[in-house]
């Protein structure tokens, strides 16, 4: 188990760890995410009959608007969640892009704590990304966007449920991510956060520049 300072400088244990999967797992701006961001922008060309450019430029902004681009197009188009996982799952696959990494497997081997993934990827990608990156057999389980009922982070409600679903308090409960909106209903339900990288955070949360740092934080 890992140890750090908890709320109001008490210390607390540490139980599990949620790993986000893309530009948290693997570095940001890795070939993945970018083939990931031309099946988006294909479908939401394709879905709203928009040029290249255009489309390009709504996936950013509805990424930017609601932390990720299937809940913006859910209120643009009355889009369905699940085409876009399907569009994409045939398009990218991330065994094209991801290899083993001996360091990140050497460091999440050396947390104690159980570890699962937290991501608002499709169960299937998520699987085939960490077993890419040979590290699947280290997480206990992947909370994917089925599981969450298609309500990508930062949805609070989802959070909620993989707390039910871990069964533990959520001071015990540490949440990795890159992207800092994510962290922000983690930690008003009381879960310990850790932004991994270098996207600017209003929130302040403890922060490490890649995931191999994460035990420094615990
Ligand atoms: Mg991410």
């Amino acid at each position: 188990m890992g140890w750090g300072a908890g709320r109001g400088g008490c210390i607390s244990m540490v139980e599990a760890i949620l790993f986000d999967l893309d530009e948290t797992l693997y570095a940001p701006g890795a070939l993945l995410i970018q083939a990931v961001d031309r099946a988006i922008t294909a479908f939401v060309a394709q879905r709203l009959s928009l040029d290249w450019k255009r489309a390009d430029a709504l996936r950013v902004r509805l990424w930017t608007e609601h932390g990720a681009t299937v809940r913006g197009l859910q209120m643009l188009c009355d889009c369905e969640p699940r085409d876009l996982h399907a569009f994409c799952a045939k398009r990218v696959d991330p065994a094209d892009y991801l290899a083993p990494d001996p360091t990140l497997r050497t460091c999440l081997a050396a947390l104690a704590p159980a570890k699962y993934v937290f991501t608002n990827a499709a169960q299937r990608y998520s699987r085939q990304a960490l077993t890419a990156l040979g590290v699947a057999d280290l997480f206990r389980g992947v909370f994917a966007v089925e599981f969450m009922g298609y309500r990508p982070k930062p949805d609070p409600l989802p959070y909620r449920w993989v707390l039910d679903a871990l069964a533990v308090a959520p001071e015990h409960v540490l949440m990795v991510d890159d992207n800092p909106p994510n962290l922000r209903p983690a930690a008003q339900l009381g879960m310990r956060t850790l932004l991994v990288g270098s996207r600017p955070d209003p929130d302040g949360h403890p922060r490490v520049p890649s995931v191999l740092e994460v035990s420094h934080a615990l």
